[in-house]
């Protein structure tokens, strides 16, 4: 009934507020009205145009997916059964940037900061005005944007519905460090599984993990390092209700996979029997 309500007000007070303050492309700032039908509906488009949804590549199906994570670890080391993303964050992309010249350019960008674990390098900097899907995560992670996170969320669910997807005894968000989400005001991760959620309807637990060490900067560690530097940071405070579960855990991008993976060793350690991930984009 609350939902139908705010469904009603939303569809009248929308149109309005819009007529007053249009809303922008983050990604390419042009008016998304000028794009796209003021009644389309899908959250993602309250943020993105369609010309920059549709410009982000695909990932790669789930089983590739999967191999690509068994060039970074043995089948031993890899802890994750599934692993699922909507999008492929490239170093090297083809844009169109001028619509009159209809010239393509290869560009490179920047994915520094997306090894760095914790600290971005330059957070404070505007993120290159690319139709690139790391520029819409950029503004999620760093510009104060957590219901972007709700929105990639819903469109990873609907995926996850459409795949078939598992029932999992929890759908768990990659922890931050207490006082990074202080700073921040959210965790990225929590906000997309709060959207992967609310499509799925399964049982959300954003306590089940916590992340104990603030990392330093992991830019210039080798992935050896990483891994071990990663290795401690994650704790359960409850281990035994992990016993026979499964999860599903969410992260905005995956990289190299450490840190998803060493969740999932945790996980297993502790006696779940299944861990799978999920995330916005796969980096290649
Ligand atoms: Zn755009």
């Amino acid at each position: 009934m609350i939902s139908l309500l705010q469904r009603a007000v939303s569809t009248i007070v929308n149109p309005i507020v819009r007529s007053i303050a249009p809303r922008h492309c983050l990604v390419c700032r042009i008016c998304i009205e000028e794009t796209q039908t003021l009644y389309q509906t899908t959250p993602l488009e309250e943020y993105l145009c369609g010309r920059c949804l549709d410009s982000f590549p695909p990932a790669p199906s789930s089983g590739e997916l999967y191999n690509d994570l068994l060039k970074n670890f043995s089948g031993d080391e890899l802890s994750i059964s599934k692993v699922y993303a909507r999008y492929t964050a490239t170093r090297f992309q083809q844009w169109t940037p001028d619509e009159d010249t209809k010239q393509n350019q290869i560009s490179e960008y920047p994915l520094d900061w997306l090894y760095d674990d914790e600290v971005i390098l330059d957070s404070s900097g505007e993120p290159p005005r690319e139709p690139h899907i790391l520029t819409a995560i950029h503004y999620l992670k760093y510009q104060g944007y957590p219901r972007l996170g709700l929105a990639f969320g819903n469109e990873l669910g609907a995926m996850l519905n459409h795949i078939g997807c598992d029932t999992y005894t929890a759908i768990v968000p990659v922890p931050i460090h207490h006082a990074r989400k202080r700073e921040r005001g959210y965790n990225q991760a929590e906000c997309i599984a709060e959207g992967i959620n609310l499509v799925l309807k399964q049982n959300l637990n954003a306590n089940l993990i916590r992340r104990v060490r603030y990392t330093s900067t992991q830019t210039k560690l080798s992935r050896i390092e990483r891994i071990k530097n990663i290795s401690t940071a994650f704790v359960i405070d409850n281990p035994k209700q992990c016993v026979n579960s499964t999860y599903l855990i969410v992260d905005d991008v995956i990289t190299s996979g450490s840190t998803l993976n060493t969740i999932a060793t945790t996980l297993l350690n502790a006696g779940a029997k299944q861990v799978d991930v999920v995330a916005i984009a796969k980096a290649q």
